[in-house]
């Protein structure tokens, strides 16, 4: 069963798609493309789902070796007193390869084909990312204070630049430029980061109002909201993709309208860490382009985005209470084609059709909680699981083939993850010196 998630919903019962180099060329019956075509190689999808690889909009990749080292804590404890320390000490050339190396086992082992990243050492994420095959939109963090790679924003911004120099007309990466958040980046780097986004045709990420905390204190220091606050820069505009926004009023969801801003959507780490349920529904009547991340793993706790559509969905529900919200056939369009038009990719993944990228995942449709089904949507929104992706394929390049990795070697990252781990655990039982005054 081919669901293509093009303009028209088509979904093809006996369907085939036809792959050559890096792009689809064809989608169809399967009885038609099989007489029309001589193809080197054919994947038997009998019992299976066929559909656009997951676009995972929002996360830090490196963050997989934090999995579970502070959990059950309030944002702004476990970010200033436990991430940023640990980081401080353990954000490496070698371990952001490392943890890029296990988030991209992860990503496609559970169906996710393009991710988009901001993290540090990008140059390192980027080599791990061109080695596995994976597609990729990743960019340097800007912050004010001192970044495990950088002293300072201009630092931080000059690795863009060297990025964006490097990795020019690169298949699978494309970069882009990060603010951290309104309130670790200054106006003036956050302006800056922006207008490289400008200047080079990038994607400009931040994240946005993820705590009633951000909110206040943005009003408190600049008298205005921080989506009116960054209006205000004159930094919103259809480049924007803002992660999280979980705290916007009718007058921010304006400016976003108004401005075409994109919305990356985390709904579990919101719940974790008790942010609140952003309001998605109001976003999709709107017009908004709302893709669906996971955040980094230190606040998920894993990646894998069919857990995360399902939470998309559930969390609108509940806080609505109005089970008619957010259906499932819109979750499978954020995780997917919107998510792609979110990172402005929509031109080239996200849906299955001639002419796009071959990015495509097989899940096996053979285990009792996929039996029996009546929509597809409902099927993939609240059924299926990462565990279920069987066939992963990425530009064109299969990379995981029987729920084998065919790219990553993974032996060899446990190994290291596991020596890795003894060092963090017994820096996790050490006294910390930074906590919250390591802002300034
Ligand atoms: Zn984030």
């Amino acid at each position: 069963m081919v669901v293509t998630m093009d303009q028209d919903y088509n979904v093809i019962s006996d369907g085939a798609v036809v792959i050559r180099n890096d792009q689809i060329v064809d989608v169809g019956e399967s009885d038609q493309l099989s007489s029309a075509y001589q193809a080197k190689k054919v994947i038997d999808g009998n019992g299976k789902l066929v559909m656009p690889g997951l676009v995972n909009v929002h996360t830090h990749s490196p963050m997989t070796i934090y999995r579970g080292y502070a959990d059950d804590l309030p944002l702004l404890e476990w970010l200033y007193e436990h991430i940023f320390p640990v980081e401080a000490k353990f954000a490496t050339p070698d371990n952001v390869r490392t943890g890029t190396h296990l988030a991209v086992a992860e990503m496609l082992l559970s169906g996710t084909t393009c991710f988009n990243d901001t993290y540090y050492f990008v140059d390192q994420m980027a080599e791990v990312v061109d080695s596995c095959g994976i597609r990729a939109v990743l960019s340097e963090s800007v912050v004010d204070f001192p970044a495990p790679n950088s002293p300072n924003p201009d630092v931080g911004l000059s690795h863009t630049l060297d990025l964006i120099r490097k990795w020019k007309n690169h298949p699978l990466i494309r970069i882009s430029a990060s603010a951290h958040t309104p309130f670790t980046a200054s106006a003036d780097s956050i302006v800056r980061a922006r207008q490289m986004a400008v200047d080079h045709g990038l994607i400009f990420n931040i994240h946005l109002s993820e705590t009633r905390w951000e909110v206040e204190e943005s009003i408190k220091k600049h008298g205005v909201s921080p989506v009116k606050f960054l209006d205000n820069l004159g930094v919103l505009d259809s480049r924007t993709i803002a992660a999280h926004c979980v705290h916007l009023d009718d007058e921010d969801i304006d400016i976003f309208t108004k401005k075409d801003v994109a919305v990356g959507h985390n709904p579990q780490c919101n719940m974790k860490l008790a942010n609140g349920v952003a309001p998605i529904q109001k976003f999709l009547d709107r017009g908004l382009r709302v893709g669906i991340g996971t955040d980094g793993v230190a606040s998920n706790n894993d990646l894998d985005m069919f857990d995360e559509m399902r939470s998309s969905a559930l969390a609108q529900k509940l806080s609505a209470g109005d089970p008619s919200v957010l259906k499932a056939q819109s979750v499978v369009e954020m995780g997917t084609i919107m998510g792609a038009r979110a990172i402005g990719m929509g031109d080239i993944i996200g849906s299955i059709e001639p002419g796009k990228k071959a990015d495509v995942i097989l899940l096996d449709l053979g285990r009792p909680h996929a039996i029996p089904h009546f929509n597809v949507y409902s099927l993939i929104a609240y059924s299926l699981r990462g565990s279920d992706v069987e066939t992963v394929i990425v530009n064109g390049q299969m990379l995981v083939d029987q729920r084998k990795l065919l790219t990553v070697d993974l032996e060899t990252v446990y190994q290291k993850v596991k020596r890795l781990s003894k060092k963090l655990k017994a820096f996790a039982g050490m006294p910390k010196v930074m906590g919250r005054s390591f802002l300034a």
